[in-house]
């Protein structure tokens, strides 16, 4: 275990130099105190957890003080928003402190969010709120402990500096830790601006750094692009299995290792809507929860002209047709597993298409209805779940042919079925109402829904002695919450 000044740094990314980033100090924030920590990410860093409460601690992830070897640079990209090109990105209120390894020789890049102004700050004041900086560092632990790839959080730093969005606020930082900070838009940058030896030199860093098997093959961008499609295929395909819904799938908030990157006005669904929309300034619907998936591949085409440099046209469009396949070929596995099935069928797909269909417009809870799936037998269980169904008898004519795929499984009896379907059917979920509880109170300066929180979904799977119920249906008003997308 670590003490705070004994966190040791190499910092690759900001060797790579100007054309690559800038240097840029923190400015501090006002009064800055702890409003939490993730002991599970500290332990990334070999910290010791309890280093958290000392000053220091959110002193140095509030911008007043920084180790001597760190090197605090804005990283520059651009990037495809909302379908078109947006030439003029890069970090306008987030900073790479540096690069940590840790004792198993793992980097960790330290990015602080909310970190002040920057030259890619544009409008922009360079702060976060404390509410999205809140909203941030649950998702990321929460997906973390769903097995979702994902950037970690180590803090959320609260602050009395006054912030102005539809409504004065305060500013907060949050130190967000991810092996990389390359976006596809980095790559997109150099490719714009007609830099190839720049192109060149990031491309290598990528490859050496972060798929160094992938310099083994023939051609190894071709590899990395392949991997990079894979990653994305099975980061999706856990999206779409879970309810997840990112919100702003921007080229510039895709991260180059297929982690969930760039947290806004992101949900998991409450009640099961194909078409649901979590960015309410999103109004074409481009990022809509079912559209995830032709988007992931649209932004996989566009990293892909940005590779056409490196790779021949046909073999990046032969490898863009690999996402699709491998999409499904996760999504299915992953539905199934919910469903309790150990075995693969040919109409395994049919019966998960029927059921969403089932659940498309009666009010079913999504995370909730696999949970209570494998709470019984599968007979018990969909006798109990059939009310929430409009159509009834579609219902009974899905549990029929769900109940004899159950008893065609080659693995039976009713404790394995229970021991594995919880295993992957969380009883907690970060709803939306449950983060805007814990917000509202931090708001008022208490953290303690916060942290219990963010302790309660750092176990999803498993059912805690919690006072409150978290693993309840929403209520009314937490189903409809408008969650801005100012940050
Ligand atoms: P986001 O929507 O958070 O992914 O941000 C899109 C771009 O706007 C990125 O280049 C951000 O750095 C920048 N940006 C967002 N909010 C701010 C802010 N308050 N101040 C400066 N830049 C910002
Ligand atoms: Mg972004």
């Amino acid at each position: 275990m670590k003490a705070l000044d004994e966190l040791t740094f190499d910092n690759r990314f900001a060797r790579l130099g100007d054309a690559f980033s800038t240097h840029v100090l923190p400015e501090p924030i006002d009064r800055p105190r702890l409003v939490v920590a993730s002991p599970a990410a500290m332990a990334l860093l070999d910290l010791d957890p309890e280093v958290a409460q000392s000053p220091v601690f959110a002193e140095l992830f509030g911008g007043h003080k920084l180790w001597a070897e760190a090197e605090p640079r804005a990283m520059v990209y651009s990037g495809h928003q909302f379908g078109s090109y947006n030439p003029q990105l890069g970090d306008g209120r987030g900073l790479l402190l540096g690069e940590v390894y840790n004792a198993a020789g793992e980097h960790w890049d330290l990015h602080l969010k909310g970190a002040g102004q920057t030259p890619y700050s544009r409008m922009g004041d360079g702060r976060a709120v404390l509410r999205s900086s809140i909203r941030e560092f649950l998702a990321s632990e929460a997906l973390h402990a769903l097995g979702i790839p994902t950037t970690r959080a180590l803090c959320v730093i609260g602050s009395d500096t006054p912030v102005w969005r539809e409504k004065q606020e305060r500013a907060a930082m949050l130190l967000r830790m991810s092996p990389s900070h390359v976006r596809f838009g980095h790559f997109e940058y150099f490719y714009y601006t007609k830099r190839p030896e720049q192109q060149k030199q990031l491309g290598e860093h990528v490859l050496a750094m972060h798929f160094p098997a992938c310099l083994e093959q023939p051609e190894p961008y071709l590899a990395m692009f392949r991997e990079v499609v894979e990653r994305n295929a099975e980061l999706i395909a856990k999206w779409q299995a879970y309810g997840f819904c990112h919100g702003v799938m921007n080229t510039d908030n895709m991260s180059i290792l297929g982690v969930t990157f760039d947290f806004g006005p992101f949900a998991f669904l409450d009640d099961f809507d194909a078409h649901f929309i979590c960015n309410h300034s999103d109004d074409q619907g481009r990022y809509s929860f079912s559209n995830q998936v032709p988007i992931g591949q649209w932004n996989l085409s566009a990293l892909a002209q940005a590779l056409t440099p490196f790779i021949s046209v046909e073999a990046l469009r032969e490898t863009l047709g690999l996402f699709l396949p491998l999409f499904q070929a996760h999504y299915l596995d992953l539905m199934r597993r919910r469903l309790g099935l150990t075995s693969a069928e040919d109409e395994d797909q049919k019966l998960v298409e029927r059921l969403l269909q089932l659940m498309q417009g009666s009010s079913v809870d999504y995370s909730l209805f696999f949970r209570h799936l494998g709470d019984e037998s599968a007979e018990l269980a969909v006798a109990r779940l059939r009310d929430d169904f409009v159509d009834r008898q579609g219902f009974d004519a899905w549990a029929d042919l769900y109940k004899a795929r159950v008893a065609r499984d080659p693995v039976q009896g009713q404790e394995l079925r229970r021991e594995r379907m919880h295993a992957v059917n969380p009883l907690y979920i970060l709803r939306n109402y449950l983060a805007q509880k814990a917000i509202d109170a931090a708001e008022q300066g208490d953290y303690s829904e916060v942290r219990r929180l963010h302790a309660v979904l750092s176990k999803p799977f498993e059912q805690q002695a919690v006072m409150d119920s978290y693993a309840e249906r929403p209520p009314e008003w937490g189903k409809h919450l408008e969650i801005s997308c100012s940050s």
